[in-house]
């Protein structure tokens, strides 16, 4: 008793199929395999479809991650600087007793409960 429906090559019914499409499913023996670099197909449409499809789901994985990182990274490097900015601005003028400066540097400290 042979079960042809279980396991047999799409193209040669006789033949034990050893792979499943990757893109598909279809069962395919050892001669009808197609190897390519994701994996194992039963057709060149079927792993070229796949190589498409891989590639679009990484360019727009990579593409999404990369746009919240450099949002992110513009956000805080403006922060960064803004804030860099204003502390040596206020430091200066405090240090050179710029009055103007001064003043609005003593108001900072009060506001963060140091002056
Ligand atoms: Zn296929
Ligand atoms: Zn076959």
């Amino acid at each position: 008793m042979v079960d042809a429906t279980r396991s047999g090559c799409i193209n040669h019914p006789g033949v034990e199929a050893t792979v499943r499409c990757k893109q598909c499913g279809t069962p395919v023996c050892n001669t009808c395999v197609v190897i390519g670099p994701t994996g194992r197909f039963c057709s060149a449409a079927c792993q070229q479809r796949h190589v498409a499809f891989t590639q679009r789901a990484q360019q727009f994985e990579g593409k999404g991650r990369s746009n919240v990182f450099m949002r992110l990274r513009n956000v805080v490097g403006a922060l960064i600087v803004v804030a860099a900015v204003a502390g040596a601005v206020l430091v200066v003028g405090y240090m050179f007793e710029v009055p103007v400066l001064k003043d609005i540097a003593q108001k900072a400290l009060v506001l963060i409960g140091k002056g």
